[in-house]
């Protein structure tokens, strides 16, 4: 049978290894699906480049490509670009000193008990409240990029880029239906937040006891009270969330602060 080397980690921290992993499966294999890129699709990737680039909290050389990509997204005259320019750039063909990016996964706290559970899907739901949290945190780094003043418009982007280009149809019209119900509500960042974290659940619920399901990582209520014991009430016995208390704790969380290198490449 196929050896499982299994790294220890800290489910209270975020790893640069599965931010990083993530974007490369992103930039690298599901962008790849479309060969060319053009109208709305191509407007929707350079809205999501622009906000990775402002606020993708990682390490200096992936946001130097981050925002190496933007700036020469936003450059372009052509209304149609074929996806290899983009990955020529990916990969740094220029050889424009201080741009890296991982080629290979390297799943840590996104690493599955078999090989197919968990991973990219795991890394993109901590991205996109990363991306949230961030903009929060600085909403002046969007400023001049036509997304600022919008409380909604990083989950908009994120919406938009889940329905183009998100490799897994079933989630992305799922997400679809929930965003068109609820996301147009979003008036503050702090609601952006909580947005995201309440849309999480319910896919939590909806998938618990699916096939998908990780054992090691069962579909439940997140966060855990082990996690956040303040996140969770008990009114006349029946359980509530804080949701006070679950705002700060996102906020710690997904910040930049919460990260850590190890295993990183
Ligand atoms: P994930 O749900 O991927 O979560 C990753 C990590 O985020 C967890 O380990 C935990 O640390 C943290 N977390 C958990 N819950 C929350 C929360 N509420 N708020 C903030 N952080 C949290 N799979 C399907 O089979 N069907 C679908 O319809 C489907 N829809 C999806 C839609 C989107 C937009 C995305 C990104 C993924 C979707 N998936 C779907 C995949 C699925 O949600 C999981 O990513 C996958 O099953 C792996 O689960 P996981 O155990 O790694 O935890």
């Amino acid at each position: 049978p196929e050896v499982v080397v299994w790294r220890e980690f800290d489910r209270s921290k975020l790893y640069t290894a599965d931010l990083e992993s993530g974007l490369h499966h992103l930039l690298r294999g599901e962008l790849a699906a479309h060969k060319a890129l053009a109208g709305a699709e191509l407007r929707t990737l350079k809205d999501f480049v622009t906000v990775l680039a402002r606020l993708f909290p990682g390490r200096a050389p992936v946001k130097k490509l981050l925002e190496t990509l933007q700036e020469w997204l936003a450059s372009l005259p052509l209304d149609r670009i074929p996806y290899n320019a983009v990955l020529d750039l990916v990969n740094n063909k220029m050889r424009i000193s201080g741009i890296f990016l991982t080629n290979h996964v390297m799943w840590v706290g996104c690493q599955g008990s078999r090989p197919e559970l968990r991973g990219y899907t795991c890394s993109l739901w901590q991205l996109f409240h990363t991306l949230t949290v961030e903009a929060g945190a600085r909403p002046e780094a969007l400023d001049g990029t036509g997304l600022e003043d919008d409380p909604q418009a990083v989950l908009q982007t994120i919406r938009r880029y889940v329905r183009t280009f998100f490799g897994c149809r079933a989630c992305s019209e799922h997400f679809e239906a929930v965003a068109k119900e609820s996301m147009g509500a979003v008036k503050t960042t702090d609601r952006a937040i909580l947005w995201l974290w309440e849309t999480h659940n319910l896919v939590n619920s909806r998938l618990a006891g699916h096939l998908s399901e990780d054992p090691k990582f069962p579909k439940v209520p997140w966060p855990t009270p082990d996690l956040c014991p303040a996140c969770h009430e008990e009114i006349k016995g029946v359980h509530s969330w804080n949701e006070g208390q679950v705002l700060l704790f996102l906020k710690q969380h997904y910040s930049g602060d919460n990260l850590v290198d190890t295993y990183a490449a």
